[in-house]
């Protein structure tokens, strides 16, 4: 590696090291980020596709990250076994980060399905609370997205500071395209969702998630017929750290 990618990550020098990483592979991001941060470095992840790349590339290369998932209690029964699979298959363990309150404890202080009613609370409960809470263990996190990904993800950097959780948040694969990561899964022969092969591209909760049609944005069915298209992990309250370190 580069003399700019192995000097001392202060915070003026975040964004010029994202420039500098642009481009490189996934793998070479990731054991950047290893140097850098392990052992206080972790990945969540759902299961998508692009999680599973990465789980692939951690494994198989075992490098020492960390791995959770958001268990909300309402994953689909698909997703659990992937859960599994992907345990087995690279000899790892992905922790589960479960909400305070179960599903059925949530149905009594907020009533029932409440996803249905505000997703937007139901998310906070389940999924950035979790979040936080965790990552406040950890001085920076991995995540799946891409920039092609929606509007709100247009602008990654492959390293950033995330105002929201207070961590460095590292893209590995913000300039992938999906057709990037179907050849890496095809190539690698990398466990997926079978839901994929049934017009579910983006799988998340099973109350919150429908199938789409043909020509349809990827997360079409996500939170459908809803203005609502992030579950608040990835919105753009993560900025340039410049912008936050004033
Ligand atoms: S995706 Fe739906 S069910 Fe899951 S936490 Fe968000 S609102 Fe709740």
């Amino acid at each position: 590696m580069t003399d700019l990618a192995n000097a001392p990550l202060s915070s003026d020098r975040l964004e010029e090291v994202a420039d500098h990483l642009e481009g490189w592979s996934v793998r070479d991001i990731l054991a950047w980020a290893c140097d850098q941060f392990a052992p206080r470095l972790t990945l969540a992840t759902g299961f998508g596709t692009e999680g599973c790349v990465l789980i692939d590339a951690i494994g198989t290369n075992r490098l020492p990250v960390d791995l959770f998932t958001l268990d909300t209690g309402l994953l689909f029964p698909q997703t659990y076994a992937l859960w599994r699979t992907l345990e087995s298959r690279y000899d790892l363990t992905i922790r589960a980060v479960r909400p305070r309150l179960t599903v059925e404890q949530q149905a009594v202080q907020h009533g029932p399905a409440l996803w249905t009613r505000d997703p937007d609370a139901c998310c906070a409960i389940r999924k950035a609370l979790p979040l936080r809470t965790e990552l406040a263990k950890f001085d920076a996190w991995i995540s799946a997205i891409r920039r092609e990904q929606t509007p709100a993800r247009a602008r990654a950097r492959v390293v950033e500071w995330d105002a929201k959780f207070d961590v460095v948040k590292i893209n590995p694969l913000a300039a992938w395209t999906k057709d990037d990561v179907w050849t890496y899964i095809d190539t690698h022969d990398v466990p997926v969702n079978p839901l994929h092969e049934e017009s579910y591209p983006s799988i998340g909760c099973m109350p919150c998630t429908s199938p789409v049609a043909p020509g349809e944005n990827e997360r079409a069915g996500r939170w459908r017929g809803r203005a609502k298209t992030e579950c608040g992990l990835h919105d753009r309250l993560v900025l340039p750290l410049a912008q936050v370190a004033g």
